[in-house]
Protein backbone atom coordinates (compact mmCIF):
# COMPACT_ATOMS: atom_id res chain seq x y z
CA UNK A 1 0.00 0.00 0.00
CA UNK A 2 1.89 3.54 -0.84
CA UNK A 3 1.89 6.17 1.67
CA UNK A 4 0.58 9.33 0.36
CA UNK A 5 -1.44 10.96 3.15
CA UNK A 6 0.00 10.60 7.18
CA UNK A 7 -1.38 11.86 10.12
CA UNK A 8 1.24 12.96 13.17
CA UNK A 9 0.08 12.24 16.78
CA UNK A 10 2.12 13.75 19.65
CA UNK A 11 4.74 15.68 17.70
CA UNK A 12 5.00 18.68 20.49
CA UNK A 13 5.94 16.44 23.37
CA UNK A 14 9.99 15.55 23.77
CA UNK A 15 10.14 12.61 21.31
CA UNK A 16 7.71 14.67 18.90
CA UNK A 17 9.75 17.30 18.79
CA UNK A 18 12.82 15.65 17.81
CA UNK A 19 11.57 13.36 15.17
CA UNK A 20 9.89 16.88 13.90
CA UNK A 21 13.11 18.49 13.48
CA UNK A 22 14.94 15.20 12.23
CA UNK A 23 11.72 14.95 9.45
CA UNK A 24 12.27 18.80 8.43
CA UNK A 25 16.05 18.38 8.38
CA UNK A 26 15.81 15.30 5.84
CA UNK A 27 12.32 16.47 4.04
CA UNK A 28 10.38 13.35 4.76
CA UNK A 29 7.42 14.72 4.17
CA UNK A 30 7.95 15.81 0.70
CA UNK A 31 5.36 14.32 -1.34
CA UNK A 32 3.24 13.44 1.26
CA UNK A 33 0.29 15.50 2.61
CA UNK A 34 0.11 15.80 6.18
CA UNK A 35 -1.84 16.38 8.98
CA UNK A 36 -1.00 17.34 12.44
CA UNK A 37 -3.16 16.29 15.59
CA UNK A 38 -3.62 16.98 19.60
CA UNK A 39 -5.36 15.72 22.40
CA UNK A 40 -5.64 19.04 23.86
CA UNK A 41 -4.92 21.82 21.97
CA UNK A 42 -7.56 21.17 18.52
CA UNK A 43 -7.78 24.41 16.63
CA UNK A 44 -4.97 25.66 17.85
CA UNK A 45 -2.04 26.41 15.02
CA UNK A 46 0.06 23.05 13.98
CA UNK A 47 3.75 23.31 13.00
CA UNK A 48 4.64 25.01 10.03
CA UNK A 49 6.01 22.61 7.54
CA UNK A 50 6.92 24.35 4.75
CA UNK A 51 3.89 23.63 2.69
CA UNK A 52 0.71 26.08 3.10
CA UNK A 53 2.05 27.41 6.64
CA UNK A 54 0.95 26.16 9.80
CA UNK A 55 -2.96 24.57 9.79
CA UNK A 56 -4.87 23.83 13.14
CA UNK A 57 -4.44 20.94 14.54
CA UNK A 58 -7.21 18.16 14.67
CA UNK A 59 -8.98 16.11 17.04
CA UNK A 60 -6.29 12.74 17.51
CA UNK A 61 -9.57 11.36 19.26
CA UNK A 62 -11.48 11.64 16.02
CA UNK A 63 -11.30 8.22 14.59
CA UNK A 64 -13.32 9.08 11.41
CA UNK A 65 -10.70 11.69 10.59
CA UNK A 66 -7.63 9.64 11.41
CA UNK A 67 -9.34 6.61 9.58
CA UNK A 68 -8.67 8.73 6.40
CA UNK A 69 -4.76 8.21 6.30
CA UNK A 70 -2.59 5.67 4.71
CA UNK A 71 -0.25 6.22 7.98
CA UNK A 72 -0.38 7.54 11.54
CA UNK A 73 2.52 8.35 13.30
CA UNK A 74 2.24 9.16 17.11
CA UNK A 75 4.67 9.80 19.80
CA UNK A 76 1.51 10.69 22.08
CA UNK A 77 1.95 7.92 24.02
CA UNK A 78 0.93 4.29 25.31
CA UNK A 79 -2.55 5.45 26.88
CA UNK A 80 -3.39 6.83 23.60
CA UNK A 81 -2.44 3.85 21.53
CA UNK A 82 -4.48 1.51 23.72
CA UNK A 83 -7.15 3.80 23.29
CA UNK A 84 -7.35 4.60 20.10
CA UNK A 85 -5.41 2.11 17.70
CA UNK A 86 -8.29 -0.68 18.46
CA UNK A 87 -10.59 1.47 18.17
CA UNK A 88 -9.63 2.14 14.36
CA UNK A 89 -8.87 -1.40 13.62
CA UNK A 90 -12.66 -2.20 14.53
CA UNK A 91 -13.64 -0.24 12.01
CA UNK A 92 -11.52 -1.51 9.52
CA UNK A 93 -8.98 0.97 9.44
CA UNK A 94 -5.82 -1.37 7.24
CA UNK A 95 -3.30 1.39 7.34
CA UNK A 96 0.43 1.83 9.11
CA UNK A 97 0.43 2.30 12.67
CA UNK A 98 4.13 4.12 13.61
CA UNK A 99 4.32 4.54 17.40
CA UNK A 100 6.86 5.35 19.74
CA UNK A 101 5.27 3.88 22.62
CA UNK A 102 5.87 0.68 24.18
CA UNK A 103 2.01 -0.44 24.51
CA UNK A 104 2.00 -2.42 21.56
CA UNK A 105 5.82 -3.78 21.17
CA UNK A 106 5.55 -7.11 22.78
CA UNK A 107 2.32 -8.02 20.91
CA UNK A 108 2.39 -10.70 17.72
CA UNK A 109 1.03 -8.56 15.20
CA UNK A 110 4.14 -5.57 15.90
CA UNK A 111 7.17 -5.62 14.60
CA UNK A 112 9.84 -3.56 16.88
CA UNK A 113 11.31 -1.04 14.10
CA UNK A 114 15.39 -0.56 14.03
CA UNK A 115 16.38 -1.37 10.43
CA UNK A 116 20.52 -1.18 10.20
CA UNK A 117 20.04 -4.27 12.78
CA UNK A 118 16.22 -5.93 11.97
CA UNK A 119 15.95 -4.66 8.76
CA UNK A 120 15.58 -8.02 7.25
CA UNK A 121 12.63 -8.78 10.22
CA UNK A 122 10.88 -5.36 8.82
CA UNK A 123 11.15 -6.52 5.53
CA UNK A 124 9.60 -9.90 6.11
CA UNK A 125 6.96 -7.87 8.33
CA UNK A 126 5.84 -5.81 5.48
CA UNK A 127 5.72 -8.34 3.08
CA UNK A 128 3.37 -10.65 5.48
CA UNK A 129 1.02 -7.87 5.59
CA UNK A 130 2.00 -6.71 8.98
CA UNK A 131 0.71 -3.00 9.96
CA UNK A 132 2.09 -1.95 13.41
CA UNK A 133 5.48 -0.96 13.44
CA UNK A 134 6.98 0.19 16.88
CA UNK A 135 10.15 2.26 17.80
CA UNK A 136 12.15 0.63 20.29
CA UNK A 137 12.67 1.46 24.15
CA UNK A 138 15.72 3.65 23.72
CA UNK A 139 18.82 1.61 26.01
CA UNK A 140 17.66 -1.33 23.51
CA UNK A 141 17.71 0.58 20.78
CA UNK A 142 21.57 1.92 21.25
CA UNK A 143 22.97 -1.38 22.88
CA UNK A 144 22.41 -3.45 19.40
CA UNK A 145 23.49 -0.87 17.47
CA UNK A 146 26.50 -0.28 19.94
CA UNK A 147 26.91 -3.89 18.83
CA UNK A 148 24.85 -4.49 16.10
CA UNK A 149 28.43 -6.39 14.84
CA UNK A 150 28.49 -9.01 17.45
CA UNK A 151 25.15 -9.57 17.30
CA UNK A 152 25.03 -10.27 13.50
CA UNK A 153 27.47 -12.95 13.93
CA UNK A 154 25.80 -14.55 16.82
CA UNK A 155 29.48 -14.05 18.71
CA UNK A 156 27.24 -13.11 22.00
CA UNK A 157 26.21 -16.02 24.47
CA UNK A 158 24.96 -14.17 26.85
CA UNK A 159 25.36 -10.31 28.15
CA UNK A 160 25.07 -8.18 30.83
CA UNK A 161 24.17 -3.74 30.51
CA UNK A 162 24.93 -1.87 33.41
CA UNK A 163 22.96 1.46 32.34
CA UNK A 164 23.77 5.36 33.27
CA UNK A 165 20.26 6.62 31.83
CA UNK A 166 19.55 10.16 31.46
CA UNK A 167 16.55 12.22 32.97
CA UNK A 168 14.70 12.92 29.33
CA UNK A 169 14.02 9.25 29.31
CA UNK A 170 11.43 10.64 32.28
CA UNK A 171 10.02 12.89 29.57
CA UNK A 172 10.42 16.89 29.58
CA UNK A 173 9.85 17.56 32.91
CA UNK A 174 12.27 15.57 34.26
CA UNK A 175 14.62 17.06 32.44
CA UNK A 176 13.29 20.67 33.85
CA UNK A 177 13.56 19.07 37.67
CA UNK A 178 17.17 17.84 37.24
CA UNK A 179 18.56 21.45 36.27
CA UNK A 180 16.38 22.73 38.72
CA UNK A 181 17.50 20.35 41.83
CA UNK A 182 21.24 21.34 40.67
CA UNK A 183 19.95 24.98 40.37
CA UNK A 184 19.50 24.76 43.86
CA UNK A 185 22.48 23.03 45.26
CA UNK A 186 24.49 25.85 43.59
CA UNK A 187 22.51 28.17 45.06
CA UNK A 188 22.40 27.35 48.20
CA UNK A 189 25.93 26.45 48.82
CA UNK A 190 27.40 29.68 47.24
CA UNK A 191 28.28 31.22 50.20
CA UNK A 192 30.70 28.66 50.86
CA UNK A 193 32.13 28.66 47.43
CA UNK A 194 32.58 32.26 47.49
CA UNK A 195 34.20 32.32 50.68
CA UNK A 196 37.20 30.68 48.69
CA UNK A 197 38.98 27.47 50.57
CA UNK A 198 35.97 27.03 53.09
CA UNK A 199 36.36 23.33 54.39
CA UNK A 200 35.65 20.81 52.30
CA UNK A 201 33.90 19.17 55.08
CA UNK A 202 31.30 21.45 55.38
CA UNK A 203 30.48 22.04 51.68
CA UNK A 204 29.55 18.36 51.87
CA UNK A 205 27.14 18.80 54.83
CA UNK A 206 25.36 21.42 53.26
CA UNK A 207 24.75 19.77 49.89
CA UNK A 208 23.68 16.92 51.99
CA UNK A 209 21.28 18.77 53.95
CA UNK A 210 20.15 20.64 50.71
CA UNK A 211 19.57 17.06 49.22
CA UNK A 212 17.60 15.70 51.96
CA UNK A 213 15.49 18.81 52.47
CA UNK A 214 12.15 19.10 51.57
CA UNK A 215 13.04 22.28 49.77
CA UNK A 216 14.72 20.54 46.66
CA UNK A 217 12.38 19.80 44.09
CA UNK A 218 11.66 16.13 43.52
CA UNK A 219 8.06 16.12 42.31
CA UNK A 220 8.63 13.99 39.21
CA UNK A 221 11.45 11.89 40.21
CA UNK A 222 10.53 11.59 43.63
CA UNK A 223 13.95 11.87 45.14
CA UNK A 224 17.22 13.62 44.60
CA UNK A 225 18.85 12.59 41.66
CA UNK A 226 21.68 16.02 41.08
CA UNK A 227 24.68 14.47 42.95
CA UNK A 228 22.94 11.30 43.21
CA UNK A 229 21.42 8.56 41.58
CA UNK A 230 17.97 6.26 40.98
CA UNK A 231 19.04 2.68 40.92
CA UNK A 232 15.19 2.00 39.78
CA UNK A 233 13.53 2.82 36.50
CA UNK A 234 9.49 2.00 35.55
CA UNK A 235 8.22 -0.86 37.48
CA UNK A 236 9.08 -3.71 39.06
CA UNK A 237 9.10 -7.18 37.48
CA UNK A 238 8.03 -10.77 39.26
CA UNK A 239 11.59 -12.03 38.68
CA UNK A 240 13.24 -8.76 41.10
CA UNK A 241 14.32 -6.83 37.58
CA UNK A 242 12.66 -3.89 36.37
CA UNK A 243 10.08 -3.31 33.41
CA UNK A 244 13.62 -1.33 32.09
CA UNK A 245 15.89 -4.17 32.69
CA UNK A 246 13.88 -6.62 31.65
CA UNK A 247 13.34 -4.85 28.05
CA UNK A 248 16.89 -5.75 27.07
CA UNK A 249 16.19 -9.28 27.10
CA UNK A 250 12.38 -9.26 25.88
CA UNK A 251 12.16 -6.46 23.26
CA UNK A 252 16.18 -6.83 22.10
CA UNK A 253 15.48 -10.59 21.53
CA UNK A 254 12.51 -9.38 19.72
CA UNK A 255 14.43 -7.16 17.71
CA UNK A 256 16.88 -9.71 16.60
CA UNK A 257 13.98 -11.69 15.26
CA UNK A 258 15.09 -15.05 18.17
CA UNK A 259 12.66 -14.97 20.75
CA UNK A 260 12.22 -18.25 20.48
CA UNK A 261 15.86 -18.55 21.11
CA UNK A 262 16.89 -15.62 23.04
CA UNK A 263 20.43 -14.56 24.10
CA UNK A 264 20.42 -14.26 28.15
CA UNK A 265 20.62 -10.42 28.82
CA UNK A 266 20.71 -8.96 32.03
CA UNK A 267 20.89 -5.92 33.32
CA UNK A 268 21.14 -3.12 36.08
CA UNK A 269 19.39 0.26 34.61
CA UNK A 270 20.02 3.61 36.69
CA UNK A 271 18.77 6.80 36.33
CA UNK A 272 21.82 9.60 36.54
CA UNK A 273 22.46 13.21 36.68
CA UNK A 274 22.58 13.31 32.63
CA UNK A 275 20.72 15.49 29.77
CA UNK A 276 19.96 13.37 27.05
CA UNK A 277 22.29 10.64 26.72
CA UNK A 278 22.00 7.07 28.14
CA UNK A 279 25.02 5.10 28.55
CA UNK A 280 25.99 1.24 29.30
CA UNK A 281 28.61 -0.99 30.54
CA UNK A 282 28.15 -4.25 29.09
CA UNK A 283 30.51 -7.84 30.57
CA UNK A 284 29.77 -10.02 27.47
CA UNK A 285 30.50 -13.55 27.23
CA UNK A 286 31.51 -14.41 23.58
CA UNK A 287 30.81 -17.92 22.00
CA UNK A 288 34.67 -18.20 21.56
CA UNK A 289 37.47 -16.66 21.93
CA UNK A 290 37.63 -13.59 19.39
CA UNK A 291 40.74 -11.51 18.39
CA UNK A 292 40.00 -8.16 19.73
CA UNK A 293 41.43 -6.49 16.76
CA UNK A 294 38.38 -8.25 14.77
CA UNK A 295 35.68 -7.48 17.56
CA UNK A 296 36.45 -4.16 17.37
CA UNK A 297 36.65 -4.23 13.66
CA UNK A 298 32.91 -5.93 13.19
CA UNK A 299 31.68 -3.24 16.05
CA UNK A 300 32.94 -0.62 13.44
CA UNK A 301 31.85 -2.08 10.50
CA UNK A 302 28.30 -3.11 11.25
CA UNK A 303 26.43 -0.10 10.84
CA UNK A 304 27.26 3.99 10.20
CA UNK A 305 26.78 5.16 13.70
CA UNK A 306 28.97 2.70 15.70
CA UNK A 307 32.09 4.07 15.91
CA UNK A 308 35.17 2.37 18.16
CA UNK A 309 36.65 4.79 20.39
CA UNK A 310 40.46 3.82 21.35
CA UNK A 311 40.89 2.53 24.69
CA UNK A 312 42.78 5.62 26.05
CA UNK A 313 42.66 8.06 28.57
CA UNK A 314 42.23 10.95 26.40
CA UNK A 315 40.19 9.83 23.37
CA UNK A 316 37.66 7.67 26.47
CA UNK A 317 37.60 11.57 28.31
CA UNK A 318 37.31 13.12 24.04
CA UNK A 319 34.52 11.33 22.96
CA UNK A 320 32.94 8.86 25.51
CA UNK A 321 30.64 10.95 27.18
CA UNK A 322 27.10 12.47 26.99
CA UNK A 323 28.65 15.86 27.10
CA UNK A 324 30.30 14.86 23.73
CA UNK A 325 27.45 12.85 22.47
CA UNK A 326 24.44 14.82 22.94
CA UNK A 327 22.42 15.87 19.76
CA UNK A 328 24.57 13.46 17.69
CA UNK A 329 23.41 10.56 15.89
CA UNK A 330 26.96 8.21 16.51
CA UNK A 331 26.97 5.82 19.00
CA UNK A 332 30.93 5.45 20.18
CA UNK A 333 31.72 2.28 21.68
CA UNK A 334 35.22 2.42 23.60
CA UNK A 335 36.68 0.49 26.83
CA UNK A 336 36.75 -2.48 24.58
CA UNK A 337 38.70 -4.67 25.89
CA UNK A 338 39.26 -8.45 27.10
CA UNK A 339 37.99 -9.36 31.14
CA UNK A 340 40.63 -11.23 32.87
CA UNK A 341 37.57 -13.23 33.71
CA UNK A 342 38.72 -15.62 30.32
CA UNK A 343 39.55 -15.11 26.93
CA UNK A 344 36.18 -15.08 26.09
CA UNK A 345 35.22 -12.50 27.66
CA UNK A 346 35.17 -9.03 26.39
CA UNK A 347 34.13 -5.43 28.48
CA UNK A 348 32.77 -2.09 26.60
CA UNK A 349 31.20 1.18 27.06
CA UNK A 350 28.72 3.00 24.77
CA UNK A 351 26.79 6.31 25.23
CA UNK A 352 24.15 7.30 22.42
CA UNK A 353 21.46 10.60 22.40
CA UNK A 354 18.21 8.74 24.07
CA UNK A 355 15.96 11.20 21.72
CA UNK A 356 17.94 10.07 18.37
CA UNK A 357 18.29 6.83 18.00
CA UNK A 358 16.99 5.71 21.27
CA UNK A 359 13.56 7.06 19.76
CA UNK A 360 12.52 9.43 16.59
CA UNK A 361 15.37 7.94 14.30
CA UNK A 362 13.95 4.63 13.89
CA UNK A 363 10.07 5.89 13.18
CA UNK A 364 11.66 8.28 10.53
CA UNK A 365 13.28 5.71 9.07
CA UNK A 366 10.37 3.00 9.40
CA UNK A 367 8.34 5.69 7.69
CA UNK A 368 10.88 5.90 4.20
CA UNK A 369 10.97 2.34 4.21
CA UNK A 370 6.79 1.90 4.31
CA UNK A 371 6.94 4.58 1.56
CA UNK A 372 9.48 2.12 -0.41
CA UNK A 373 12.08 4.92 -0.07
CA UNK A 374 14.91 3.41 1.64
CA UNK A 375 15.38 4.41 5.08
P1 LIG B 1 5.84 14.00 26.35
O1 LIG B 1 6.99 14.91 26.17
O2 LIG B 1 5.20 13.95 27.69
O3 LIG B 1 4.73 14.37 25.23
C1 LIG B 1 3.52 13.64 25.07
C2 LIG B 1 2.36 14.60 24.80
O4 LIG B 1 2.10 15.39 25.94
C3 LIG B 1 2.57 15.62 23.71
O5 LIG B 1 2.40 15.06 22.44
C4 LIG B 1 1.47 16.63 24.01
O6 LIG B 1 0.25 16.19 23.42
C5 LIG B 1 1.32 16.52 25.53
N1 LIG B 1 1.80 17.72 26.24
C6 LIG B 1 1.19 18.25 27.31
N2 LIG B 1 1.85 19.32 27.77
C7 LIG B 1 2.91 19.51 26.95
C8 LIG B 1 3.96 20.45 26.90
N3 LIG B 1 4.07 21.43 27.78
N4 LIG B 1 4.90 20.35 25.94
C9 LIG B 1 4.83 19.35 25.04
N5 LIG B 1 3.84 18.43 25.03
C10 LIG B 1 2.89 18.49 25.98
O7 LIG B 1 6.22 12.49 26.02
P2 LIG B 1 7.56 11.91 25.35
O8 LIG B 1 8.64 11.83 26.34
O9 LIG B 1 7.78 12.59 24.06
O10 LIG B 1 7.11 10.37 25.08
C11 LIG B 1 6.11 10.03 24.13
C12 LIG B 1 6.05 8.52 23.97
O11 LIG B 1 7.30 8.06 23.48
C13 LIG B 1 5.81 7.74 25.27
O12 LIG B 1 5.01 6.62 25.01
C14 LIG B 1 7.18 7.30 25.68
O13 LIG B 1 7.16 6.13 26.47
C15 LIG B 1 7.79 7.02 24.32
N6 LIG B 1 9.24 7.10 24.32
C16 LIG B 1 9.83 8.07 25.04
C17 LIG B 1 11.20 8.16 25.05
C18 LIG B 1 11.84 9.23 25.86
O14 LIG B 1 13.03 9.21 25.91
N7 LIG B 1 11.16 10.16 26.49
C19 LIG B 1 11.96 7.26 24.31
C20 LIG B 1 11.34 6.28 23.53
C21 LIG B 1 9.95 6.21 23.56
P3 LIG B 1 -0.84 17.18 22.89
O15 LIG B 1 -0.22 18.08 21.86
O16 LIG B 1 -1.86 16.25 22.31
O17 LIG B 1 -1.31 17.90 24.10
Amino acid sequence: MAIQDIGIVGWRGMVGSVLLERMRAERDLEGLEATFYSTSQVGGAGPDIGKAGARPLADAYDVNALARHDCILTCQGGDYTKQVLPALRERGWQGYWIDAASAKRMDDDSVIVLDPVNRAVIDRAIESGIKNYIGGNCTVSLMLLALGGLFAEDLIEWMTCMTYQAASGGGAKHMRELVAQMGMLGEKSRDLMDGGDSGILELDRRVSQVLRSDALPTEHFGVPLAASLIPWIDRGMDAGDTREEWKAFAEGNKILGRSDRPIPIDSICVRVGAMRCHSQAFTIKLRRDVPLADVEALIAGHNDWARLVRNDKESTLAELSPAAVSGTLGIPVGRVRKLRLGPDYLGAFTVGDQLLWGAAEPLRRTLNILRGAGA
